[in-house]
């Protein structure tokens, strides 16, 4: 009569669990090289697929839910304008992972309103000239950010919509807008004009996409930007 050895078990519960926890690795470390390989702004990519941060980017649909704006002739007013054009932008910019909020010209949250970045859009008049204009306060607390925000969207939106900066009328309304009085001084904002209603018309209302690709590439410029950078910048 022999008694039996027990044999070793050939797997314990814990053996079980480090394969379950290998696999888990390998899937998360698949999904790094896919979105790293996929998409250049790796960092925003993953915000996507790990859920967004807090609200990142504040945007005011020029006029919308106050007036009509600018109002050419034939009735094609600027608020259609820049609500269509706003909505794109935080449709683009969501699909890569930001918190995006669009707000109307007067929305209460714009008092205190933190975000990484903030911009108003609007359109310049009914008239026939060309061109862009983004403009800041002229005494903004934060200079350099608001100074950066600006230069990274200029260069944006000059290259996807082959417009020419014009700033010989942005105007004093322009630099004291009041939504950048009421925002938090720390957060970087700025107001746009995406072109003339005029002379920019074709643009405006047959290509809105290619002007919101524009906003969304020069605020997503900017936040890259702001993200650190490991050592040697
Ligand atoms: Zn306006």
């Amino acid at each position: 009569m022999s008694r039996r050895t027990p044999t070793p078990r050939p797997s314990s519960p814990l053996s079980g669990l480090a394969r379950v926890l290998a696999v888990l690795v390998c899937v998360v470390l698949g999904l790094l090289l896919l979105v790293g390989l996929g998409d250049a702004a790796s960092i925003q990519g993953l915000r996507g697929l790990f859920g967004s941060r807090q609200a990142t980017i504040g945007l005011v649909a020029g006029h919308w839910q106050n007036d009509s704006g600018a109002v050419c002739p034939d009735g094609l007013q600027e608020v259609e304008i820049t609500l269509d054009v706003t909505r794109r932008v935080a449709s683009l910019l969501r699909r890569q992972g930001y918190e995006v909020q669009v707000l109307p010209e007067y929305a209460s949250q714009l008092d205190g309103f933190r975000a990484e970045a903030f911009l108003a859009i609007h359109a310049d008049s009914c008239v026939e000239l060309s061109g862009f204009k983004i403009a800041r306060l002229t005494q903004a607390e934060e200079p350099t950010q608001g100074a950066l925000l600006v230069e990274t969207l200029e260069r944006a939106y000059a290259e996807a919509t082959g417009l020419q900066p014009h700033p010989d009328t942005i105007t004093d309304d322009m630099r004291q807008y009041h939504a950048l009085h009421r925002i938090a001084p720390e957060t970087p904002g700025a107001i746009i004009e995406i072109g003339f209603l005029g002379g920019d018309r074709y643009l405006l209302t047959a290509e809105p996409e290619r002007v919101a690709v524009g906003i969304a590439n020069g605020l997503m410029a900017f936040l890259r930007q702001q993200t650190p950078t490991p050592a040697g910048d």
